[in-house]
C-alpha cells in the first residue's frame, strides 16, 4: 500500500479561538483516520485556549523553528486555516513557499490573496470552525466529529461571534452549534474556561485601558485605546491579555468605529471593530497594510506610537465623515 501523505495545518500569527479551534478540530478528526498530522503556528496562543483537546501537540515556530520547518518540508498536504494572506503566516511563510505540497485554504476573511492550490473561502459564515464542520461532513466523515472535535469547533464559533452576538445571523450557525452540543459538550463550562479565567493583571489592564487610555471622538463616532510597551510591562502582559479590549470601546453609545493600537517589537499592531456600514476591512487594507472582515479587521503600523495615533486622528474626517 502506498504510504499516506503527511498533513500540516497552519494558522495565523497571534492565533485566536477560531484559529486554534478550527485547526484542532480538523486535527482531531484527521488523527482518528490514522493520518500523520501536525498543527504549526507562528507564535504562542493564549492560555485561555490551552485546555483544548490535544493543544499540547501544537508546534510553535517562534520556539521550535527546526521542527516546524521539518513538518512543512515533509508535508504532502498543507491546510491553511482562518487567514487570507501569506503574510499572516509570519515566520512560517518562507518554508511554506518552498514546499510543493498540495495547499488548501479554508477561511472566511474577505478578499483572500492566492497562496494555495485550492480554496474554500466563504464569508457568509460565523467562523472557519463552522466551515471545518461542513468540510468534514462533506468528506463523509461526520461520524468522526466526537466530543473533542466538537469542543474545538464550538470554541471557534463562540469566540468569533463574541458569544453569539455578531457574525451569527445565520440559521446554519445555530444548527451546527446544536449538532456540536449533541456530541455531549458542555457549552456553559467551555464559556467559563474561555471568558472567566482572567488573571488579576489582565483584569487590571482592562480597567487601566478604560479609565486611562481610552480616547473618544464623538464627532467622528470613534474611540480608541493605545498601549505602549511600558503600559503592557506594568501589567506583566501575556499573549491574549488584550483579547476583547477593543470591543469595550465599541460598546459606547454612539460609537461606531473602535481601534486598539498596541506596541510590539518593531511595529504597532492595529485592531479595529465597527458597527454597521463603516468597513474596517477597507480601512485596515488602505491605511494599515491589513484586512479582515467588514466589522472586525486588523493591520500594522511601522512608525512610532505617537506618529501612528496622529496619522489615525488625521484620517478620521475622511474615514468617518461627520453628519
Ligand atoms: P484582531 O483585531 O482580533 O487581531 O483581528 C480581527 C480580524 O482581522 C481577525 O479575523 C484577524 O484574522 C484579521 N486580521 C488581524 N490582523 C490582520 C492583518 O494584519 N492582516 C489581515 N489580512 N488580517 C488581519
Ligand atoms: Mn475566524
Amino acid at each position: 500500500m502506498a504510504s499516506q501523505a503527511k498533513i500540516a495545518i497552519i494558522t495565523h500569527v497571534n492565533p485566536d479561538g477560531d484559529a486554534i479551534g478550527s485547526s484542532m478540530g480538523l486535527y482531531n478528526v484527521l488523527v482518528q483516520d490514522a493520518h500523520q498530522v501536525s498543527v504549526v503556528i507562528p507564535n504562542a496562543f493564549p492560555s485561555f485556549l490551552a485546555w483544548m483537546p490535544a493543544c499540547r501537540d501544537i508546534l510553535i515556530d517562534e520556539t521550535d523553528h527546526a521542527k516546524v520547518a521539518k513538518v512543512i518540508a515533509e508535508a504532502g498536504i498543507i491546510f491553511c486555516l482562518d487567514f487570507n494572506d501569506l503574510k499572516r503566516m509570519d515566520s512560517i511563510g518562507e518554508v511554506y513557499t518552498k514546499s510543493d505540497a498540495v495547499k488548501i485554504l479554508i477561511d472566511h476573511h474577505l478578499e483572500p490573496s492566492k497562496f494555495t492550490d485550492y480554496a474554500i473561502s466563504i464569508q457568509e459564515t460565523s467562523s472557519t470552525s463552522e466551515l471545518i464542520y461542513d468540510f468534514v461532513v462533506g468528506l463523509g466523515k461526520k461520524h468522526l466529529i466526537n466530543k473533542d472535535v466538537a469542543e474545538c469547533l464550538f470554541v471557534g464559533i463562540a469566540t468569533d461571534t463574541g458569544s453569539f452576538s455578531y457574525a451569527c445571523n445565520y440559521a446554519k450557525t445555530f444548527e451546527i452549534t446544536a449538532e456540536l452540543i449533541k456530541c455531549g459538550i458542555d457549552g456553559e463550562h467551555i464559556h467559563r474556561l474561555v471568558y472567566d479565567t482572567y488573571s488579576i493583571n489582565r483584569m487590571r489592564l482592562l480597567g487601566y485601558c478604560l479609565s486611562e487610555k481610552l480616547k473618544v471622538f464623538p464627532e467622528f463616532k470613534t474611540a480608541y485605546i493605545s498601549l505602549t510597551k511600558e503600559d503592557l510591562d506594568k501589567f506583566v502582559y501575556k499573549i491574549g491579555d488584550t483579547e476583547g479590549v477593543v470591543n469595550y470601546a465599541l460598546s459606547i453609545d454612539g460609537i461606531t468605529l473602535a481601534a486598539l493600537f498596541m506596541e510590539r517589537d518593531g511595529n504597532i499592531k492595529v485592531s479595529m471593530r465597527s458597527k454597521g456600514d463603516a468597513s474596517v476591512n477597507d480601512i485596515c487594507r488602505k491605511y494599515f497594510q491589513g484586512g479582515g472582515h467588514h466589522n472586525a479587521a486588523g493591520g500594522n503600523s511601522y512608525v512610532s506610537m505617537p506618529e501612528t495615533l496622529e496619522y489615525f486622528e488625521k484620517l478620521l474626517p475622511e474615514i468617518m465623515p461627520a453628519i
